[in-house]
């Protein structure tokens, strides 16, 4: 059978085939978003040419199109997520706007002072600082869960940071520095034990394997679409029913009430329209859609073993390059990224050299520098993933890579740890 990835999807990429620089791209930056395929591209310019209206609103026959055009998108998120309802998925811009949204509406209900919060010490901050900022406006304390040497969270570590002042848990499914994934299903299983809700932030999961919510048993999970071929400024937040049916309004506006009389107090439509003030990205959920659509077409054990052929080739022919060290374990459940350190070079120098080359990949602290500094590192170069790379990328990289030279950034920082 034909391969549906790799070099056969390319195709499918207008801006594969481009030069930025008058140089062949080598896109490997794909954890921070990915590319679009056609079919993406075109559900976008086909609801503009001929479906656009505004939602919800209309009595007429476009809008009310337009509005099952969206709906359906929502049922199409909470089969893949394998909810059960379609009203417990709230469409957001991305995974940051959907933990701001928890910690505004659920978290400031459930954690007053004296309590806790439990995060990871591999988080995002966009699942760290909604929940800091949180603690910091109610006299809660963040309890940090340590990683372990394999760059994953144990579950036994996490099981220890349980305790009765917990009122809710927030944890990456998979880390957007190493790639690891940690044993999220065990995790919640645990704080389920002790009554803690826990929310899962499935950014770097949703693109690299097939998540089902109810089989993890999460509460809250949250994903981009535009790191799963999807557009910019989409994403969801799934939550559990009971959980959400009785939040309050997040932000306040169009779409939100029933009807308002200056002198009534006001009343809420339901969950999930509740969540979503004001004209939604319509054309952008129509996109999302087609970006699940066109993974499903690939097939999950494709994209699955694509994955891990790209990173065990990776890992292997990194670990033969002089001065590089591959970080973590990568290769354990292969995500899609695998993050390097070279010996005396900043990353930025070695992000700056493959930029060149045109390689596109990822130099720093990827929104994660708490992670960081617990590794020890000042940053790494992040190489990351797309069902469209081929090994021969991952070469043309290497290539690249040998001919590292420190640059500028390398000399104003002559203490630094990536030495
Ligand atoms: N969490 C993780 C693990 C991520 O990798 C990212 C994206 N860098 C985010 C959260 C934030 O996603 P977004 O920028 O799409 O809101």
């Amino acid at each position: 059978t034909r391969s549906t990835v790799g070099r056969a999807v390319r195709d499918r990429f207008p801006i594969l085939s481009t030069r930025p620089g008058g140089v062949p791209l080598t896109y490997l930056d794909n954890a921070a978003t990915t590319q679009k395929p056609d079919s993406v591209l075109d559900a976008i310019v086909g609801y503009y040419s001929r479906d656009n209206s505004n939602i919800g609103r209309g009595h007429y026959r476009l809008s009310l199109n337009a509005t099952e055009l969206y709906e359906g998108a929502r049922e199409r998120v909470r089969q893949v997520l394998g909810a059960q309802h379609p009203d417990e998925v709230v469409f957001t811009q991305g995974t940051t706007a959907a933990t701001n949204l928890l910690a505004d509406t659920f978290g400031a209900r459930v954690v007053g002072r004296g309590d806790q919060v439990v995060v990871s010490g591999m988080e995002h901050n966009s699942n760290l600082l909604p929940w800091r900022r949180l603690c910091e406006r109610s006299g809660a304390e963040l309890v940090v869960v340590p990683v372990d040497g394999d760059g994953r969270v144990a579950a036994a570590d996490f099981r220890a940071a349980l305790g009765p002042r917990v009122r809710l848990a927030a944890v990456a499914h998979v880390s957007n520095v190493l790639g690891t994934v940690n044993p999220v299903r065990e995790m919640i299983a645990d704080a389920h034990r002790d009554g803690v809700p826990v929310v899962v932030d499935g950014a770097q999961a949703v693109p690299h394997r097939p998540v089902d919510v109810r089989e993890l048993d999460a509460d809250f999970y949250c994903f981009s679409g535009h790191k799963v071929y999807g557009p910019t400024g989409t994403g969801a937040l799934y939550g559990r029913r009971e959980l959400l049916t009785d939040l309050p309004p997040y932000q306040v506006g169009g779409g939100t009430v029933k009807g308002v009389a200056h002198d009534e107090p006001v009343r809420h439509v339901p969950v999930p329209s509740r969540l979503e003030a004001g004209t939604p990205d319509v054309a952008g959920a129509i996109g999302l859609v087609a970006a699940l659509d066109f993974v499903d077409g690939l097939g999950w054990d494709a994209v699955r073993r694509h994955d891990a052929e790209l990173v065990d080739h990776a890992v292997r022919v990194l670990r033969g390059v002089d001065r590089v060290r591959v970080v973590g374990a990568p290769e354990a459940d292969p995500s899609g990224i695998v993050s390097v350190v070279v010996e005396g070079v900043h990353p930025y120098d070695v992000g700056g050299h493959l930029d060149r080359h045109g390689v596109a990949v990822r130099s720093g602290v990827h929104c994660a520098s708490t992670f960081l500094d617990d590794l020890g590192l000042l940053g790494t170069v992040r190489i990351s993933f797309g069902v469209y790379n081929t090994v021969d990328e991952i070469d043309f990289l290497v290539r690249a890579l040998e001919t590292v030279r420190p640059g500028e950034w390398t000399k104003n920082h002559p203490d630094s740890r990536f030495l």
